[in-house]
């Protein structure tokens, strides 16, 4: 089960790397996540990864397989995509987590990846919740744009009741009445609330959660202050050319900045 009730210790998502053990979640440091929005060539992958390691973060993301909004958007490289991330960790020692959207894809993707991720679209495509909960990989579980705090915790507990005890819960932004400024409304209160209901891990995806880079900094210091035990962080190399996200995408540079003013408030970042 989701509710500390249940469980009164924290769940500590432990991730091994070549760079050392990732611990999520617990009294330890911030977990950091950091990568393209989408895997766009070996060059920028390797490029970014090396970059978001020197800055501090522990885990490289990258979409292979992209949940677009538009079907002429670019839809991710798949495959190919995949192997590049492998290259990434072999270069770097990173954890890897990469999205999932359709089950048929789980097994390579669980080979490559360290960490699953379901994204705030398929949070309620029960069939793969269960599919991922029935395979040994910690899991990434988004908010839906909509999704009330319990029907995130319903849907981690699909992943838990099929099996998998390693979830991390993301928050990502969710669709209020004014869209005018920000991408989404980042939710971090539910931070806090979902500490009063659930031992699992909770992260902020300030990135996606504000869909504009310059706000990326502030709303992590945020996240940092009422407690997340991680963050997501889009960085890509030059995102004026990103294919998919440029808008919220980090330059290293920046990425650097946002680590170093985090340092004074995290818990060790
Ligand atoms: C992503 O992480 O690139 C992504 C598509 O996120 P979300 O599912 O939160 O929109
Ligand atoms: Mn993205």
């Amino acid at each position: 089960r989701a509710s500390c009730e249940f469980h009164p210790e924290r769940t500590v998502v432990r991730v091994p790397t070549a760079n050392g053990p990732v611990a999520i979640g617990g009294d330890g440091p911030i977990a950091v996540m950091a990568g393209p929005c989408s895997v766009e060539s070996e060059a920028m992958i390797l490029e970014t990864a090396r970059r978001v390691k020197a800055a501090g973060a522990q885990i490289l993301r990258g979409g292979a397989y992209k949940p677009r909004t538009s079907p002429y958007d670019f839809q991710g490289y798949g495959e190919p995509a995949l192997e590049l991330l492998a290259a990434a960790r072999a270069a770097t020692g990173l954890a890897i987590v990469t999205e999932v959207m359709d089950s048929t894809d789980l097994e390579a993707i669980a080979e490559v990846a360290d960490i699953v991720q379901i994204g705030a679209r398929n949070m309620q495509n029960y069939a793969l919740l269960k599919k991922v909960g029935q395979q040994p990989k910690p899991v990434l579980l988004k908010r839906a744009f909509s999704a009330t705090i319990d029907e995130w915790l319903l849907a981690a507990e699909y992943i838990l009741a099929a099996g998998n005890p390693n979830v991390i819960l993301c928050e990502r932004g969710i669709r209020t009445f004014d869209r005018t400024y920000t991408r989404n409304t980042l939710d971090l209160v539910a931070v806090p609330v979902l500490r009063s209901l659930t031992h699992l891990p909770v992260i902020v995806d300030p990135s996606h959660g504000t869909g504009l880079s310059q706000f990326v900094d502030t709303c992590s210091k945020a996240a940092v202050a009422i407690g997340t035990d991680g963050l997501m962080i889009e960085v890509h190399p030059d995102p004026s050319r990103a294919l998919s996200d440029g808008p919220q995408c980090l330059t290293p540079d920046e990425f650097e900045a946002v680590m170093a003013n985090l340092a004074p408030i995290a818990r060790s970042v």
